[in-house]
Protein backbone atom coordinates (compact mmCIF):
# COMPACT_ATOMS: atom_id res chain seq x y z
CA UNK A 1 0.00 0.00 0.00
CA UNK A 2 1.27 3.24 -0.73
CA UNK A 3 2.74 5.35 2.49
CA UNK A 4 4.47 8.22 0.72
CA UNK A 5 2.02 9.04 -2.19
CA UNK A 6 4.58 7.67 -4.83
CA UNK A 7 1.76 6.04 -6.69
CA UNK A 8 -0.39 9.15 -6.92
CA UNK A 9 -0.46 10.83 -9.94
CA UNK A 10 -0.74 14.44 -8.33
CA UNK A 11 0.06 18.10 -9.97
CA UNK A 12 3.32 19.82 -9.37
CA UNK A 13 5.31 17.84 -6.59
CA UNK A 14 5.83 13.97 -6.36
CA UNK A 15 3.96 12.93 -3.33
CA UNK A 16 0.29 13.30 -2.51
CA UNK A 17 1.13 14.15 1.11
CA UNK A 18 3.16 17.24 0.09
CA UNK A 19 0.37 18.10 -2.47
CA UNK A 20 -2.21 18.30 0.23
CA UNK A 21 -0.06 20.52 2.52
CA UNK A 22 1.53 22.76 -0.48
CA UNK A 23 -1.43 23.02 -3.30
CA UNK A 24 -2.62 26.27 -3.36
CA UNK A 25 -1.45 27.68 -0.16
CA UNK A 26 1.09 30.42 -0.72
CA UNK A 27 1.88 32.56 1.88
CA UNK A 28 0.41 35.92 2.27
CA UNK A 29 2.25 38.54 -0.17
CA UNK A 30 0.86 41.64 2.17
CA UNK A 31 1.66 40.44 5.95
CA UNK A 32 4.09 37.30 5.14
CA UNK A 33 1.46 35.02 7.23
CA UNK A 34 1.96 31.35 6.31
CA UNK A 35 -1.30 29.45 6.81
CA UNK A 36 -3.77 31.46 4.13
CA UNK A 37 -6.04 34.43 5.95
CA UNK A 38 -9.79 33.78 6.32
CA UNK A 39 -10.98 36.69 4.31
CA UNK A 40 -13.77 37.72 5.68
CA UNK A 41 -15.11 40.80 3.72
CA UNK A 42 -17.81 40.62 1.24
CA UNK A 43 -16.57 43.19 -1.39
CA UNK A 44 -13.47 44.28 -2.58
CA UNK A 45 -12.50 47.77 -3.95
CA UNK A 46 -12.16 49.16 -7.20
CA UNK A 47 -9.33 51.44 -8.52
CA UNK A 48 -11.76 53.01 -10.71
CA UNK A 49 -15.12 51.32 -11.85
CA UNK A 50 -14.58 48.15 -13.69
CA UNK A 51 -10.88 48.53 -12.59
CA UNK A 52 -10.07 46.34 -10.00
CA UNK A 53 -7.01 45.34 -8.02
CA UNK A 54 -4.29 42.65 -9.29
CA UNK A 55 -6.31 40.03 -7.80
CA UNK A 56 -9.49 40.33 -9.15
CA UNK A 57 -11.82 39.93 -6.40
CA UNK A 58 -15.19 42.08 -6.72
CA UNK A 59 -17.98 40.27 -4.52
CA UNK A 60 -17.56 36.96 -2.52
CA UNK A 61 -19.99 35.19 -4.20
CA UNK A 62 -18.38 35.57 -7.08
CA UNK A 63 -15.00 34.86 -5.76
CA UNK A 64 -13.04 34.93 -2.56
CA UNK A 65 -9.71 34.29 -1.47
CA UNK A 66 -9.74 31.70 1.04
CA UNK A 67 -12.51 29.48 -1.15
CA UNK A 68 -9.83 30.28 -4.05
CA UNK A 69 -7.01 28.59 -1.95
CA UNK A 70 -8.91 25.80 -0.94
CA UNK A 71 -10.17 25.13 -4.57
CA UNK A 72 -6.39 25.32 -5.92
CA UNK A 73 -5.93 22.69 -3.19
CA UNK A 74 -8.86 20.06 -3.37
CA UNK A 75 -7.66 20.35 -7.90
CA UNK A 76 -4.25 19.09 -7.43
CA UNK A 77 -5.44 15.81 -5.21
CA UNK A 78 -7.84 15.44 -7.89
CA UNK A 79 -5.53 15.75 -10.42
CA UNK A 80 -8.03 17.93 -11.88
CA UNK A 81 -7.87 21.73 -13.68
CA UNK A 82 -10.52 22.88 -11.17
CA UNK A 83 -12.50 22.27 -8.15
CA UNK A 84 -15.39 24.27 -7.37
CA UNK A 85 -17.18 24.26 -3.91
CA UNK A 86 -20.58 24.46 -3.07
CA UNK A 87 -22.40 25.17 0.58
CA UNK A 88 -22.95 20.91 0.96
CA UNK A 89 -22.59 17.93 -1.22
CA UNK A 90 -25.92 18.31 -2.32
CA UNK A 91 -25.67 21.22 -3.44
CA UNK A 92 -22.47 20.00 -5.50
CA UNK A 93 -24.60 17.72 -6.94
CA UNK A 94 -27.28 19.86 -7.97
CA UNK A 95 -24.98 22.22 -9.57
CA UNK A 96 -23.71 19.05 -11.88
CA UNK A 97 -27.27 18.46 -12.74
CA UNK A 98 -27.88 21.84 -13.76
CA UNK A 99 -25.25 21.54 -16.42
CA UNK A 100 -27.00 19.04 -18.48
CA UNK A 101 -29.62 20.07 -21.05
CA UNK A 102 -33.07 19.94 -20.20
CA UNK A 103 -34.50 16.22 -20.48
CA UNK A 104 -31.57 14.80 -20.25
CA UNK A 105 -31.53 11.14 -19.06
CA UNK A 106 -28.99 10.16 -16.22
CA UNK A 107 -27.67 6.41 -15.61
CA UNK A 108 -26.99 5.93 -12.08
CA UNK A 109 -25.82 3.39 -9.80
CA UNK A 110 -28.81 1.55 -8.32
CA UNK A 111 -27.51 2.15 -4.45
CA UNK A 112 -26.40 5.56 -4.68
CA UNK A 113 -26.48 7.49 -1.39
CA UNK A 114 -30.06 8.35 -0.06
CA UNK A 115 -30.06 12.08 -0.41
CA UNK A 116 -28.18 11.84 -4.32
CA UNK A 117 -31.15 9.66 -4.80
CA UNK A 118 -33.95 12.04 -3.34
CA UNK A 119 -32.61 15.03 -5.27
CA UNK A 120 -32.67 12.65 -8.99
CA UNK A 121 -36.47 11.87 -7.99
CA UNK A 122 -37.90 14.63 -6.43
CA UNK A 123 -36.33 17.76 -7.48
CA UNK A 124 -34.41 16.89 -10.85
CA UNK A 125 -37.27 15.47 -12.29
CA UNK A 126 -39.54 18.31 -12.16
CA UNK A 127 -37.20 19.98 -14.86
CA UNK A 128 -37.74 17.52 -17.03
CA UNK A 129 -34.51 14.89 -16.61
CA UNK A 130 -34.84 11.43 -16.12
CA UNK A 131 -32.91 8.59 -14.08
CA UNK A 132 -32.44 5.15 -14.11
CA UNK A 133 -31.22 3.24 -11.11
CA UNK A 134 -28.99 0.47 -12.52
CA UNK A 135 -26.79 -2.22 -10.82
CA UNK A 136 -23.41 -1.37 -12.38
CA UNK A 137 -21.84 -4.80 -11.06
CA UNK A 138 -24.02 -5.99 -13.13
CA UNK A 139 -22.52 -7.53 -16.72
CA UNK A 140 -24.27 -5.89 -19.17
CA UNK A 141 -26.93 -3.77 -17.26
CA UNK A 142 -25.22 -0.31 -17.58
CA UNK A 143 -24.50 -0.54 -21.25
CA UNK A 144 -28.09 -1.47 -22.20
CA UNK A 145 -29.63 1.56 -19.79
CA UNK A 146 -28.62 4.04 -22.34
CA UNK A 147 -31.00 6.17 -24.45
CA UNK A 148 -30.53 8.68 -26.99
CA UNK A 149 -30.49 11.23 -24.44
CA UNK A 150 -28.78 9.72 -21.75
CA UNK A 151 -26.03 12.55 -21.04
CA UNK A 152 -24.53 11.74 -17.78
CA UNK A 153 -23.32 8.47 -16.05
CA UNK A 154 -23.11 8.54 -11.85
CA UNK A 155 -21.28 6.30 -10.74
CA UNK A 156 -20.63 5.99 -6.61
CA UNK A 157 -17.65 3.28 -5.55
CA UNK A 158 -17.36 2.21 -3.00
CA UNK A 159 -21.62 2.53 -2.14
CA UNK A 160 -23.14 3.06 0.93
CA UNK A 161 -23.71 1.05 2.67
CA UNK A 162 -23.20 -2.16 1.02
CA UNK A 163 -19.76 -0.96 -0.08
CA UNK A 164 -20.39 -2.22 -3.76
CA UNK A 165 -17.58 -1.07 -6.13
CA UNK A 166 -17.70 -0.65 -10.00
CA UNK A 167 -14.75 -0.67 -12.56
CA UNK A 168 -14.39 3.10 -13.14
CA UNK A 169 -12.09 2.94 -16.16
CA UNK A 170 -14.92 0.74 -17.57
CA UNK A 171 -18.19 2.57 -16.78
CA UNK A 172 -16.00 5.74 -18.00
CA UNK A 173 -14.81 4.14 -21.38
CA UNK A 174 -18.87 2.92 -21.83
CA UNK A 175 -20.63 6.28 -20.96
CA UNK A 176 -17.85 8.22 -23.81
CA UNK A 177 -18.87 5.31 -26.27
CA UNK A 178 -22.59 6.40 -25.88
CA UNK A 179 -21.22 9.60 -25.76
CA UNK A 180 -21.75 10.76 -21.72
CA UNK A 181 -19.85 11.99 -19.27
CA UNK A 182 -19.29 10.08 -16.09
CA UNK A 183 -19.09 11.57 -12.65
CA UNK A 184 -17.85 9.43 -9.58
CA UNK A 185 -18.89 10.33 -6.19
CA UNK A 186 -15.21 10.17 -4.51
CA UNK A 187 -16.22 10.58 -1.05
CA UNK A 188 -15.55 7.69 0.28
CA UNK A 189 -12.17 6.72 -0.83
CA UNK A 190 -11.27 10.26 -1.20
CA UNK A 191 -8.21 11.09 -3.49
CA UNK A 192 -5.73 9.50 -1.46
CA UNK A 193 -7.14 6.10 -2.07
CA UNK A 194 -9.00 6.49 -5.25
CA UNK A 195 -8.09 9.24 -8.47
CA UNK A 196 -11.25 8.92 -10.80
CA UNK A 197 -9.90 11.32 -13.39
CA UNK A 198 -6.65 9.52 -13.86
CA UNK A 199 -9.11 6.44 -14.12
CA UNK A 200 -11.02 8.21 -16.83
CA UNK A 201 -14.06 9.42 -15.40
CA UNK A 202 -14.89 13.30 -16.50
CA UNK A 203 -16.00 14.63 -13.28
CA UNK A 204 -15.41 13.41 -9.34
CA UNK A 205 -17.85 14.86 -6.83
CA UNK A 206 -17.43 14.89 -2.98
CA UNK A 207 -19.00 16.02 0.12
CA UNK A 208 -15.98 17.06 1.75
CA UNK A 209 -18.51 16.99 4.88
CA UNK A 210 -17.01 14.00 5.04
CA UNK A 211 -12.93 12.37 4.75
CA UNK A 212 -11.89 15.51 3.19
CA UNK A 213 -13.03 17.75 5.89
CA UNK A 214 -12.47 15.02 8.38
CA UNK A 215 -12.89 16.29 11.58
CA UNK A 216 -17.11 16.29 11.19
CA UNK A 217 -17.01 20.09 11.66
CA UNK A 218 -18.33 21.29 8.20
CA UNK A 219 -20.63 20.45 5.56
CA UNK A 220 -19.58 20.74 2.28
CA UNK A 221 -19.66 19.78 -1.16
CA UNK A 222 -16.65 19.34 -3.94
CA UNK A 223 -16.92 18.94 -8.02
CA UNK A 224 -13.44 18.82 -9.53
CA UNK A 225 -13.22 18.36 -13.55
CA UNK A 226 -10.36 18.83 -16.47
CA UNK A 227 -13.55 19.24 -18.41
CA UNK A 228 -13.30 22.73 -20.00
CA UNK A 229 -17.15 23.33 -20.85
CA UNK A 230 -18.20 21.95 -17.28
CA UNK A 231 -15.15 24.23 -15.42
CA UNK A 232 -17.44 27.06 -17.35
CA UNK A 233 -20.45 25.85 -16.50
CA UNK A 234 -19.88 24.85 -12.59
CA UNK A 235 -18.18 28.19 -12.40
CA UNK A 236 -21.34 30.04 -13.19
CA UNK A 237 -23.94 27.80 -11.82
CA UNK A 238 -21.51 28.47 -8.47
CA UNK A 239 -22.27 32.11 -8.42
CA UNK A 240 -25.26 32.24 -10.46
CA UNK A 241 -26.94 30.18 -8.38
CA UNK A 242 -24.87 30.71 -5.23
CA UNK A 243 -25.05 27.67 -3.14
CA UNK A 244 -21.26 28.85 -2.06
CA UNK A 245 -19.32 27.85 1.24
CA UNK A 246 -18.48 30.27 3.65
CA UNK A 247 -14.67 32.01 4.12
CA UNK A 248 -14.33 29.85 7.69
CA UNK A 249 -15.80 27.04 6.51
CA UNK A 250 -13.08 27.34 3.82
CA UNK A 251 -10.56 28.09 6.23
CA UNK A 252 -11.35 24.87 8.27
CA UNK A 253 -11.17 22.29 5.32
CA UNK A 254 -8.21 23.94 4.24
CA UNK A 255 -6.41 22.81 7.76
CA UNK A 256 -8.07 19.41 7.38
CA UNK A 257 -6.99 18.44 4.44
CA UNK A 258 -3.42 19.14 5.39
CA UNK A 259 -3.82 16.04 7.40
CA UNK A 260 -5.46 13.96 4.46
CA UNK A 261 -2.85 11.64 3.44
CA UNK A 262 -2.12 11.02 7.20
CA UNK A 263 -5.73 10.50 8.22
CA UNK A 264 -6.39 8.14 5.34
CA UNK A 265 -3.30 5.83 6.55
CA UNK A 266 -4.63 5.42 9.44
CA UNK A 267 -8.54 5.26 8.99
CA UNK A 268 -7.40 2.26 6.23
CA UNK A 269 -5.16 0.69 8.41
CA UNK A 270 -7.49 0.52 11.73
CA UNK A 271 -10.61 -0.48 9.11
CA UNK A 272 -8.47 -3.46 7.76
CA UNK A 273 -8.01 -4.61 10.83
CA UNK A 274 -10.99 -4.36 12.02
CA UNK A 275 -12.46 -5.94 9.31
CA UNK A 276 -9.86 -9.06 10.26
CA UNK A 277 -11.57 -9.82 13.79
CA UNK A 278 -15.16 -9.37 12.75
CA UNK A 279 -14.46 -11.71 9.83
CA UNK A 280 -13.25 -14.32 12.26
CA UNK A 281 -15.98 -13.70 15.05
CA UNK A 282 -18.42 -16.24 15.82
CA UNK A 283 -20.75 -13.70 16.65
CA UNK A 284 -20.87 -11.96 13.04
CA UNK A 285 -22.38 -13.70 9.95
CA UNK A 286 -21.09 -11.89 6.87
CA UNK A 287 -18.38 -8.48 6.57
CA UNK A 288 -17.89 -6.73 3.46
CA UNK A 289 -14.65 -4.36 3.36
CA UNK A 290 -13.11 -4.27 -0.24
CA UNK A 291 -9.55 -4.95 1.45
CA UNK A 292 -10.96 -8.56 2.42
CA UNK A 293 -10.77 -11.35 -0.19
CA UNK A 294 -14.06 -12.55 0.35
CA UNK A 295 -15.19 -9.13 -1.02
CA UNK A 296 -17.20 -9.68 -4.62
CA UNK A 297 -15.21 -6.86 -6.23
CA UNK A 298 -11.84 -7.16 -4.32
CA UNK A 299 -10.16 -7.49 -7.81
CA UNK A 300 -11.41 -4.00 -8.90
CA UNK A 301 -10.43 -2.40 -5.78
CA UNK A 302 -6.80 -3.62 -5.87
CA UNK A 303 -6.91 -2.35 -9.11
CA UNK A 304 -8.50 0.86 -9.25
CA UNK A 305 -7.59 1.84 -5.59
CA UNK A 306 -4.20 2.69 -3.63
CA UNK A 307 -6.35 1.12 -0.49
CA UNK A 308 -9.07 0.55 0.94
CA UNK A 309 -10.66 3.11 2.75
CA UNK A 310 -12.11 3.01 6.28
CA UNK A 311 -15.51 1.91 5.81
CA UNK A 312 -16.84 -1.24 7.03
CA UNK A 313 -19.89 -3.03 6.87
CA UNK A 314 -20.96 -5.96 8.52
CA UNK A 315 -23.96 -8.46 9.27
CA UNK A 316 -24.59 -9.10 12.72
CA UNK A 317 -26.19 -12.46 14.03
CA UNK A 318 -29.18 -12.41 16.36
CA UNK A 319 -30.98 -9.80 14.02
CA UNK A 320 -32.31 -6.44 15.41
CA UNK A 321 -31.60 -7.48 18.78
CA UNK A 322 -28.31 -8.52 18.13
CA UNK A 323 -27.57 -4.95 16.38
CA UNK A 324 -29.16 -3.19 19.12
CA UNK A 325 -27.02 -4.73 22.26
CA UNK A 326 -24.07 -3.86 19.72
CA UNK A 327 -24.62 -0.39 19.29
CA UNK A 328 -25.95 0.66 22.88
CA UNK A 329 -22.91 -1.69 24.41
CA UNK A 330 -20.12 0.52 22.20
CA UNK A 331 -17.71 3.00 24.35
CA UNK A 332 -15.49 4.06 21.84
CA UNK A 333 -17.28 4.48 18.99
CA UNK A 334 -20.13 6.51 18.72
CA UNK A 335 -23.50 5.59 17.68
CA UNK A 336 -24.09 8.61 14.90
CA UNK A 337 -24.88 9.17 11.75
CA UNK A 338 -22.72 10.78 9.11
CA UNK A 339 -18.73 9.10 8.57
CA UNK A 340 -15.40 10.25 7.69
CA UNK A 341 -14.50 11.92 10.89
CA UNK A 342 -11.00 11.28 12.99
CA UNK A 343 -13.65 9.50 15.43
CA UNK A 344 -15.05 6.27 15.15
CA UNK A 345 -18.76 5.96 14.30
CA UNK A 346 -20.88 3.24 14.21
CA UNK A 347 -24.69 3.61 12.98
CA UNK A 348 -27.54 1.44 11.46
CA UNK A 349 -28.77 2.02 8.44
CA UNK A 350 -32.02 0.91 8.51
CA UNK A 351 -33.08 2.33 11.38
CA UNK A 352 -30.79 5.76 10.73
CA UNK A 353 -29.46 6.85 7.63
CA UNK A 354 -31.24 4.77 5.21
CA UNK A 355 -34.83 4.99 6.77
CA UNK A 356 -36.25 6.61 3.96
CA UNK A 357 -35.25 4.02 1.55
CA UNK A 358 -38.59 2.37 0.86
CA UNK A 359 -38.38 -1.70 2.78
CA UNK A 360 -38.80 -2.78 -0.42
CA UNK A 361 -35.70 -0.59 -2.39
CA UNK A 362 -33.67 -2.06 0.90
CA UNK A 363 -34.49 -5.38 0.25
CA UNK A 364 -32.98 -5.24 -3.35
CA UNK A 365 -30.21 -3.75 -1.97
CA UNK A 366 -29.09 -6.25 0.61
CA UNK A 367 -29.81 -3.69 3.80
CA UNK A 368 -31.66 -5.96 6.27
CA UNK A 369 -31.75 -5.13 10.53
CA UNK A 370 -28.84 -6.97 10.78
CA UNK A 371 -26.41 -4.65 8.91
CA UNK A 372 -23.89 -2.09 10.99
CA UNK A 373 -21.82 0.53 9.36
CA UNK A 374 -18.59 1.44 10.80
CA UNK A 375 -16.68 4.29 10.40
CA UNK A 376 -13.29 3.34 11.26
CA UNK A 377 -11.36 6.36 13.13
CA UNK A 378 -8.25 7.28 13.55
CA UNK A 379 -7.73 6.21 17.41
CA UNK A 380 -5.22 3.32 18.73
CA UNK A 381 -6.27 0.17 17.50
CA UNK A 382 -5.88 -1.33 20.63
CA UNK A 383 -9.19 0.68 22.03
CA UNK A 384 -10.90 0.06 19.12
CA UNK A 385 -10.40 -3.88 18.98
CA UNK A 386 -11.56 -3.74 23.17
CA UNK A 387 -14.42 -1.61 22.09
CA UNK A 388 -15.46 -4.06 19.41
CA UNK A 389 -15.10 -7.09 21.34
CA UNK A 390 -16.96 -6.04 24.07
CA UNK A 391 -19.86 -5.18 22.65
CA UNK A 392 -19.45 -8.46 20.56
CA UNK A 393 -19.83 -9.97 23.89
CA UNK A 394 -23.62 -8.20 24.81
CA UNK A 395 -25.01 -10.42 22.27
CA UNK A 396 -26.51 -12.84 23.50
CA UNK A 397 -27.72 -15.63 20.77
C1 LIG B 1 -22.98 12.60 2.80
C2 LIG B 1 -22.90 12.16 1.40
C3 LIG B 1 -23.44 12.94 0.35
C4 LIG B 1 -24.18 14.25 0.59
O1 LIG B 1 -23.32 15.23 1.04
P1 LIG B 1 -23.76 16.42 2.06
O2 LIG B 1 -22.47 17.10 2.33
O3 LIG B 1 -24.36 15.74 3.26
O4 LIG B 1 -24.75 17.26 1.34
C5 LIG B 1 -23.27 12.49 -0.95
N1 LIG B 1 -22.65 11.31 -1.21
C6 LIG B 1 -22.15 10.53 -0.23
C7 LIG B 1 -21.49 9.24 -0.59
C8 LIG B 1 -22.26 10.92 1.10
O5 LIG B 1 -21.78 10.13 2.07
Amino acid sequence: MASSGEKHTVKKYKGFGTASIHCGMEFDPHTGAVMTPISLSTTFAQKSPGVKYPAEYEYSRSGNPTRDAMEENLAGLENADAAISFASGLAATAGIIHCLEPNSHVIVTDDVYGGTQRFFRRIATQYGHTFSFVDFTKEGALEEAFQENTRLVWAESPTNPTLKICDIAAVSEIAHRHGALCCVDNTFMTPYYQQPLVLGADIVMHSATKYLNGHSDVVMGIVATSNPDMIEKLRFNQNAVGAVPSPFDCYMMMRGLKTLHLRMRAHGANAGVIAKLLESHDKVDRVVYPGLESHPQHEIAKKQCHGFGGMVTFFIKGGLDGAKAFLENLKVFTLAESLGGVESLAEHPVIMTHASVPAEHRAVLGIDDSLIRLSVGTEDIEDLVQDISNALDAVQL
